[in-house]
């Protein structure tokens, strides 16, 4: 048995005659290979690129996910933050409010008591000049003989 390769160049001839066409077909066939290869190239290119790039951008992924978490958390401490500023607040306007509130009772209560206190020293007065009055004790000495009562006092 003969080799493969042997028979093929035994009968592999070149042409003769002349094939515009196949010829023309050839010469685009070989331009177009050379493109071809010239586009693989480059995508090989840009393939090496990308993953020479792949680190970089899984580091950056990473980090963006990171940097996602921790602006959630940190919104969510914002959140909460304002949540308990406006709860503070209301509790000071509140607190305020009740001192307020408290202060115009106090300076009621002390208008008050000295409206009070006024009636009482004037009515002591005239307390005062009606038992000092001249009529009531010559009364009382006859109806109260003996007693310490003086218009004063009962206990001199
Ligand atoms: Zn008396």
């Amino acid at each position: 048995m003969t080799e493969p390769i042997e028979n093929r160049i035994r009968l592999m001839k070149l042409v003769r005659g002349k094939l515009p066409e196949l010829d023309k077909a050839g010469a685009e066939f070989v331009k177009a290979s050379a493109e071809w290869n010239k586009a693989r190239a480059e995508w090989d290119n840009a393939s090496a690129e990308w993953n020479k790039a792949r680190p970089e951008r899984d580091k950056a992924c990473a980090e963006f996910v990171k940097a996602s978490a921790e602006w959630d958390n940190a919104s969510a401490e914002w959140n909460k933050a304002c949540v308990e500023r406006d709860k503070a607040r209301a509790e000071r306007n509140k607190a305020r409010a009740e001192r307020n509130k408290a202060r115009a009772e106090w300076d009621k209560a002390c208008a008050e008591f000295v409206k009070v206190r006024a009636e009482w020293n004037k009515a002591r007065a005239e307390w005062n000049n009606a038992s000092a009055d001249p009529a009531v004790l010559s009364l009382h000495a006859k109806e109260c003989p003996n007693c310490p009562w003086n218009g004063r006092t009962i206990l001199p």
